[in-house]
């Protein structure tokens, strides 16, 4: 079985060479995988019977199933838990903003980079997840929730420059005016730091904004937390959001997880703001999610203010992220995790249909 959402249109219209088929047909399929989002062939009502039929033997569309929807009663923040073709988990989130809907998707099942105050670590890596199952994760929400999707970000569970070429293929059907249509500005892709790629990434010219993971200001600290940054150390990961800025013209975020006595100090917020003196960029202030098995705290509340308040004496302006979801762990990778300790009790589960994962 061949996947048929994970190909451009080009490869679509290849693809079904042998169909010979008028190519408004071609773009009645395209459309219903990519604009409506549907999982299976009969939903393609305008098409023949006998081709629906015959499309189903050939190929397969790798969808999202809902396992489990979590809805916030605070802020109406949503959490899904979707189930995948071969019975893989990952986890995404609907956020509601002023200016519309956020979805966080996953990138992968699990993730291979080991940060050390991270739920998705836990639970291992898998595979990467497909571009049509990234997509499929936007389609699921809008289509339960019956809203339009406006802004991405890739922040759930994975580390999408670990899964370079279908998270850039993914973007180009995101942004296609044939597919959803999603204007690039509007993609926020967070990476921890696998700097070949960020050069890879400033030369796709995709007007994305780029966020990365810092979370400590000297190579010490950071390595302590995240073993990517023995790969690549700060110096490296500040020279390439650099040079992505300069390619692309956007302004690079960073991620600045604060875990009590660990990365909270004034010494820290110094180093911080001299790392990124002379740089247009932003800080977003995260206080560490609690997870179970990890033994990182919170720091109270003033200690999140207070370090706001040091990095902008020393010139650095930074936000501190609202929380939204808190009563329902929207948190990633916890869910995912959970999800497999039950399927283990149970003696597991096998997978569903013959859709191939590459
Ligand atoms: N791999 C990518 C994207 C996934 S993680 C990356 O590293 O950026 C998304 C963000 O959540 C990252 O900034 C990550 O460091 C942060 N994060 C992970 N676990 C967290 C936790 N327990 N509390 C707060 N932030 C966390």
């Amino acid at each position: 079985m061949t996947d048929i959402k994970s190909l451009s249109f080009d490869e679509l219209k290849s693809a079904l060479e042998g169909y010979e088929l008028k190519r408004f047909r071609i773009a009645q399929i395209y459309k219903w995988l990519h604009v409506f989002g549907v999982s299976s062939f009969d939903e393609m009502t305008d098409l023949p019977k006998n081709l629906r039929n015959r499309l189903s033997e050939e190929f397969c569309i790798p969808s999202c199933r809902i396992e489990n929807k979590y809805t916030s009663a605070l802020d109406g923040t949503v959490k899904y838990l979707f189930r995948l073709a071969d019975g893989e988990f990952v986890e995404s989130v609907i956020m509601k903003y002023k200016y519309g809907y956020t979805i966080c998707i996953s990138s992968q099942v699990g993730c291979k980079m080991g940060c050390s105050f991270c739920a998705s670590t836990l639970a291992g890596f898998k595979r990467n997840l497909l571009p049509a199952e990234l997509e499929s994760q936007i389609h699921a929400a809008q289509r339960d929730l019956d809203v339009r999707i406006s802004h991405v970000v890739l922040m759930g569970i994975g580390e999408p420059l670990d899964n370079y070429d279908n998270v850039i293929k993914f973007l180009r059907t995101l942004n296609s005016p044939d597919g959803l249509h999603l204007s690039l500005r509007d993609v926020t892709l967070s990476t921890c730091g696998i700097v070949p790629m960020i050069y890879k990434l400033a030369e796709e010219d995709m007007p994305i904004t780029l966020t990365v993971s810092l979370h400590a200001p000297n190579d010490k600290l950071r390595s302590s937390m995240m073993p990517v940054n023995e790969r690549w150390g700060v110096n490296e990961v500040i020279s390439a959001c650099k040079a992505y800025a300069k390619r692309t013209s956007r302004r690079v975020s960073f991620e600045y997880t604060l875990i009590k006595g660990v990365n909270d100090s004034e010494e820290c917020a110094m180093q911080l703001a001299s790392l990124l003196k002379g740089f247009i960029s932003h800080v977003n202030l995260i206080p560490v999610n609690n997870v179970v098995e990890r033994e990182n705290k919170k720091p109270s509340d003033k200690a999140v203010i207070n370090f706001q308040i040091a990095l902008k004496k020393f010139g650095i302006n930074a936000t501190i992220r609202r929380t939204l979801g808190s009563d329902i762990n929207a948190s990633c990778g916890q869910l995912r995790r959970k999800k497999q300790e039950t399927l283990t009790e149970n003696g597991g589960e096998s997978s569903e249909n013959s859709c191939k994962n590459r």
